[in-house]
């Protein structure tokens, strides 16, 4: 099936329909590569939470036992030793990881967790002074980014209420339209120091123009930041070309490598490979030169690129599903997974569209470039029933408060028929049942 006769002219309600775009379409295949979990009677389970945590690849408990059986097997000769030894171990996920978010190889890093690569980044990118001190983000703001950058403030002697501009959708809307955002920043483009966005956000699944808001944070002065936890995997970006300065994400969410998984994290070019920032150090950032001098070597001497952040040398266990994962998505490609992607939730949302608008309202934009895999639906009446309904039905998929279900079908596992059976629900509450 093309694009072009894909189109809501030809799309249909019926179970046929989803099954045949199943059976013509190019990626279906990888859906056997995943640990899909089963519902009551024993069938697959409708999946939809992978923007919240992606399922199991097969192939990523092959890796974790080949790391296993290199440590039963060689003991600390492991590191140099074995199929993927474990000293050089980042530098399987460092191509595939930098193409993932479109950078340049030297500007990814495979490391910690978001979180914890969030406040680091901040260490080195969060300077403010007397006169340039804001940080500016966008509502609704994950908990953990609001923590992060609250206790950032605080550590610097701020005040979030003076130094924490929030840009918010205007009334009576859900997302924050782009045009709201370059204007905050501009009204206060000599104050902002920090301009962090979520790349999409995890509550209306809307993507934001990062190449045009980067534009104009970087013209104002503004150090330019994301958090990509519901970004990377998503969508297609270009990090580098957009000369985003810094960027961190998860890898358990869309890229599918296992419960806090390490996490990935992107310092452009011109300051990875700038050896006087600003850091916090450990010996797996040192220069691998000087790196086993170690006592001997009492001064921190950086990489001259984005390995410089290391702190630790890295969990290998935890990497080995990364790897894993990495490599199936390098292998598929992003174009791919996108182009399925915009069918898969095109579909979903043309199947919302035949039931009631005061019931149901999906709040993520219509736009396709203003949206990713997730749809997130504003329930008018009894969400929580819903919600309940939907999970009775061997439903996977999220209840955020107050009154919005948030659904992410994801083309490496999820079929057409799968957003088929979670619209039937949907269709029988309409009716209201
Ligand atoms: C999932 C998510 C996180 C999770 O943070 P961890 O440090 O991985 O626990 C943080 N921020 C955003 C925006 C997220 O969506």
């Amino acid at each position: 099936m093309t694009e072009a006769n894909h189109t809501a002219r030809t799309l249909s309600v019926d179970e046929s329909f989803a099954l045949a775009c199943d059976a013509s379409d190019p990626l279906r295949g990888h859906r056997d590569q995943f640990e899909i979990p089963a519902a009551k009677d024993g069938r697959p389970s409708v999946y939809l939470s992978g923007n919240s945590l992606g399922l199991q690849p097969k192939p990523a408990r092959d890796a974790v036992v080949e790391a296993l059986d290199a440590w039963a097997r060689f003991g600390v000769a492991g590191h140099f030793s074995g199929k993927h030894p474990w000293y050089p171990y980042h530098e399987l996920l460092r191509e595939s990881g930098a193409s993932l978010v479109g950078a340049n190889v030297g500007e990814v890093v495979t490391m910690n967790s978001l979180t914890v690569n969030l406040d680091l980044m901040m260490v080195t990118f969060f300077q403010p002074t007397k006169s340039r001190f804001k940080i500016l983000m966008e509502y609704p703001v994950f908990p953990s980014d609001t923590y992060a950058v609250k206790t950032h403030l605080h550590h610097h002697g701020l005040d979030p209420n003076n130094a924490l501009i929030i840009v918010r959708p205007r009334d009576g809307e859900h997302v924050v339209r782009t045009d709201d955002i370059q204007a905050a920043i501009t009204e206060e483009s000599d104050a902002i120091a920090l301009v962090l966005l979520a790349g999409v956000n995890f509550f209306t699944g809307q993507v934001i123009d990062m190449a045009r808001i980067t534009e104009t944070a970087k013209s104002c002065g503004c150090v330019m930041g994301l958090d990509l936890a519901h970004a990377a995997g998503n969508i297609p970006m270009s990090l580098h070309d957009w000369g985003v300065d810094f960027a961190v994400w998860c890898h358990y969410k869309y890229l599918n490598s296992g419960p806090g998984a390490v996490a990935g994290c992107f310092i452009h070019e011109t300051h990875a490979q700038d050896t006087s920032l600003p850091r916090f150090g450990g010996w797996w950032g040192n220069d691998p030169d000087t790196r086993f001098r170690m006592h001997l070597q009492p001064e921190f001497v950086p990489r001259a690129d984005v390995d410089a952040w290391q702190l630790s040398n890295p969990p290998i266990l935890a990497l080995a599903p990364v790897r894993a994962s990495l490599e199936m998505f390098q292998g598929v490609g992003l174009p791919a997974l996108r182009e399925k992607s915009v069918r898969l939730t095109g579909y979903m949302q043309y199947l919302i569209d035949q039931l009631s608008p005061e019931r149901f309202e999906v709040i993520t934009p219509r736009d396709t470039p203003a949206r990713g895999c997730q749809l997130s639906i504003l329930v008018h009446d009894r969400p929580k029933a819903l919600h309940r309904d939907l999970l009775a039905n061997d439903i996977v998929c999220d209840f955020r408060e107050p009154n919005v279900v948030r659904v992410a079908p994801v083309p490496l596992y999820n079929s057409f028929h799968d957003v088929w059976r979670f619209a039937q629900v949907l269709a029988r509450h309409d009716r209201g049942s």
